[in-house]
This record gives C-alpha cells, sequence and structure tokens, in this order.
C-alpha cells in the first residue's frame, strides 16, 4: 500500500502456490525475441477520481470520460494486453465490470498474503510467469512499486485519475 517500502530483493527466488503466496526474491529472465506487451491497470485513482460521480457496490466506480483514455491507449499499441492489477480483482464482478466499462482483461495479477502485500511484489510474480513480456507499464495511483519497475512507473493522482498527458506518456513508452 502507499508509503508502504518493499524490502530489498533477495535471490533466488520465489514461492508460488494456489492461495497462498510468499516472496522470496525474483530473478526475472525474458524470453529472446519475446514480444509482449502489457499494461498493469489499477482502478480506483486511475478510473474513477474526486470528481466522479459513478458507484460501484457503494464505492467509487468507473468514470466513462476516464475509461475512454485508457481505451485508447489500448487502441494505439497493437496486442497490447491488460492485466487487471486493481483490487477490484478481488470483488467478485470487479473484473467483469472492468470488462464492460473498460477493456478486456487478458489476466489478473495474483492475490499475495498480508506479509507481500506489496502491488510491485503482485506484479513482479506475473511477469516471472510471463517471460514473453519484453515491454510493461504499470498505471496506479499508489507507489508501492519496486526499484526496478519504477521506469515502467506512471502514476496517476487521485485527484484527477488517469489524463491525456499521462496516456500519452504511456504510448511514447510502448512505442519507443
Ligand atoms: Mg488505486
Amino acid at each position: 500500500m502507499a508509503g508502504k517500502a518493499p524490502p530489498p530483493l533477495a535471490a533466488p527466488l520465489t514461492v508460488y502456490g494456489p492461495g497462498s503466496y510468499h516472496v522470496v526474491g525474483f530473478q526475472r529472465s525474458g524470453v529472446p525475441g519475446g514480444s509482449m506487451k502489457v499494461l498493469f491497470l489499477d482502478i480506483d485513482g486511475v478510473l474513477n477520481c474526486k470528481t466522479s460521480r459513478q458507484r460501484h457496490r457503494g464505492l467509487m466506480g468507473v468514470d466513462p470520460r476516464l475509461a475512454q483514455i485508457v481505451q485508447n491507449i489500448v487502441r494505439a499499441i497493437p496486442g497490447l494486453k491488460v492485466v487487471l492489477s486493481s483490487s477490484w480483482r478481488c470483488l467478485e464482478d470487479g473484473r467483469a465490470v472492468v470488462e464492460k466499462k473498460v477493456v478486456p482483461c487478458f489476466d489478473i495479477t495474483p492475490l499475495f498474503d498480508e506479509e507481500d502485500d506489496v502491488r510491485g511484489y503482485e506484479i513482479q510474480a506475473w511477469l516471472e510467469l510471463h517471460p514473453e513480456v519484453d515491454r510493461y507499464a504499470i498505471l496506479d495511483d499508489d507507489t508501492d512499486f519496486l526499484e526496478h519497475q519504477l521506469p515502467n512507473f506512471f502514476n496517476t493522482s487521485p485527484k484527477t485519475g488517469i489524463t491525456q498527458q499521462l496516456a500519452d506518456k504511456i504510448v511514447a513508452h510502448f512505442l519507443s
């Protein structure tokens, strides 16, 4: 969560298990010629903001104006896969609502236990399992990401959600 500094990475790697994940460290190595592009998508503070009136289950919903900006990113990058990293992935219908109101989701990031409840870990675990990814972007209003992920991190303000200016930077990041 915001403000929580992740502990330093240790090697070697990772224990993965269904239902309970515990991170030991990471050793990502890409597949030569891998070409998958992935956008890790948060919802609250990205697809809604202070002025959004939409509600979902009594909480903030998806603002169609902001959804349009994300849709335009996906349209601009052929083959771009969206992976839901938001806590909305824990809601029973969260992914379905995102797919209906924003964009289709290729997957969701794994859920870690409380001890490893750092979003950067969850994203890193997904990346470890998908060495075919050669470029990714993290779109989030929180900041709990790993140091080596930061060049791929695009930070929104919960006051505004995603802006066109940030979307342009993300598109440029994928096309560079
Ligand atoms: Mg958020």
